[in-house]
């Protein structure tokens, strides 16, 4: 495995996502057009997705700022815009389409989807940034990049 992309793996868990977390998400999108999808897949399929380095720079970046806006290191008013998520600010948006767009269509409209239906570990960092407890305002959109991706990555597989 190559040094960034261990990196990558252990940054996304020190902020709280779990491969397996990204996993799950993929095996709910897709468990339906398979005859026997195993969470084994998911796990496989989210792995060679963190592997590119477009995901892996944007992982890095994401978790950089929003680990400076936790500790109020931007100037304001950025910092507080960032930290209470504005639903006008959308740059948190723009930044995993550097992953999103690697994959196609599905990867497009899992990703739009996936930011409404928050499943497992996406609203689970969307609770934590409400609560102020943690700041995962770019981390969110970053989960549901990659496992829109690793769900496209299987749909055009089968
Ligand atoms: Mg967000």
């Amino acid at each position: 495995m190559s040094s960034l992309k261990t990196i990558a793996i252990k940054r996304l868990k020190e902020r709280g996502v779990e491969i397996k977390d990204i996993a799950e998400i993929v095996y709910k999108l897709q468990y339906k057009y398979f005859d026997k999808l195993t969470i084994e897949d998911c796990i496989d399929s989210v792995s060679n997705v963190i592997a590119k380095r477009e995901v892996i720079n944007a992982v890095l970046t994401a978790i950089a700022i929003d680990e400076a806006v936790e500790k109020n290191l931007l100037d304001e008013p950025i910092n507080s815009i960032i930290k209470n998520d504005d639903s006008l600010y959308g740059i948190d948006e723009i930044l995993p389409l550097s992953i999103v767009n690697i994959y196609g269509s599905i990867a497009f409209t899992n990703f739009g989807y996936l930011d409404k239906v928050k499943y497992g570990i996406i609203g689970k960092l969307d609770k934590l940034g409400k609560e102020k407890k943690q700041c995962h305002t770019f981390l969110d959109d970053i989960v549901c990049a990659i496992a829109s991706s690793a769900a496209s990555r299987l749909a055009h597989k089968k």
